[in-house]
């Protein structure tokens, strides 16, 4: 469901999505204080209503550490202009009409360099609830759809035997810089084009956590060739976990596969492998790559 801001009250931006709309063939009605506008979709298509979104939660400790980017003098323009945020609008409602996704627009997030000119709110994609909810741009909310379609449903029953009901999410938008390099580039978290997911519920009650789940990493490996101590047996350091390697379990099998899945359809795929930054969560966004997604 879609429901707009209210600063879009009367502004081109509206006229602009109704007109997108329209090239969708899709229905609109507006009720006449224009502060919803709601899309109606086509047969196959759910319902999607446009609501304000409130601002991005405050960090969850795997991004806390992280101190947030200050505006630089560098900064661009303060706002984004009517075209901007038009075409963004534009893009929303073609990439995401057809997914159903629940959903609220949020207001366009200036910050510096950071930000996006129509974030959306994300509460539910392909059927799997989307908690905390996500502030994410349009095309990452798209391309989740496809990977809960494509791969994670398929592999969760294939190897777990039941479905995914909920994504623990652990950072949608945020104004950073990139974690786990000595390289001070903006994250694309800092664009809405990333999101951070921490667990993955099942529809049968199970909790399958990336920290505890994934099992031993090379790193570790490496580590226990040094010294001869037991390989960690989920994903957590060495020092913290002390028992039998844990990679060829179920739970293990089904975050490598989910991890390996998404390296198909977004540009970044980073895990547990990838660095200590990472022990925690799986990071997926759509940074541009000129071949093949980074994955690791
Ligand atoms: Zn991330």
């Amino acid at each position: 469901m879609m429901d707009l801001p209210d600063q879009f009250k009367g502004t081109p931006a509206v006229a602009a999505v109704i007109v997108a709309a329209g090239l969708l063939a899709v229905s609109v009605s507006l009720p006449s204080s224009w502060r919803k506008a709601r899309f109606d979709g086509t047969a196959q298509a759910a319902r999607s209503t446009i609501t304000p979104a409130p601002q991005p939660n405050s960090p969850l400790p795997a991004e806390a550490d992280h101190p947030p980017v200050q505006p630089s003098d560098k900064a661009e323009a303060e706002t984004w202009s009517d075209a901007e945020i038009i075409a963004a609008l534009e893009e929303c409602v073609r990439v995401l009409t057809p997914t159903g996704a629940d959903l609220e627009v949020s207001k366009p997030i200036r910050n510096g360099q950071c930000g996006t000119p129509a974030p959306v709110l994300l509460k539910r994609v392909a059927g799997v609830a989307i908690s905390p909810s996500a502030l994410v741009n349009c095309r990452v909310a798209a391309k989740l759809h496809q990977w809960i379609e494509e791969t994670v449903q398929p592999i969760a029953q294939e190897v777990l035997g039941a479905s995914v009901s909920r994504i623990v999410t652990a950072s949608g938008y945020m104004c950073r810089q990139r974690i786990g390099t000595s390289n001070d580039r903006l994250s694309e978290h800092s664009f809405a084009n990333a999101l951070d997911i921490s667990a993955f519920v099942m529809t049968d009650g199970r909790s399958i956590e990336v920290l505890t789940g994934w099992g031993q990493t090379a790193r570790d490996r490496q580590a226990q060739a040094k010294t001869g101590k037991p390989a960690g047996g989920d994903a957590r350091p060495l020092r913290d976990v002390e028992t039998a390697d844990r990679t060829s379990t179920s739970e293990a099998r089904f975050l490598r596969r989910m991890h390996e899945g998404a390296c198909r359809i977004f540009g970044t795929v980073l895990g547990p492998e990838a660095n200590e930054a990472h022990r925690n969560h799986l990071h997926l966004d759509l940074a541009a790559r000129k071949r093949n997604a980074f994955c690791e």
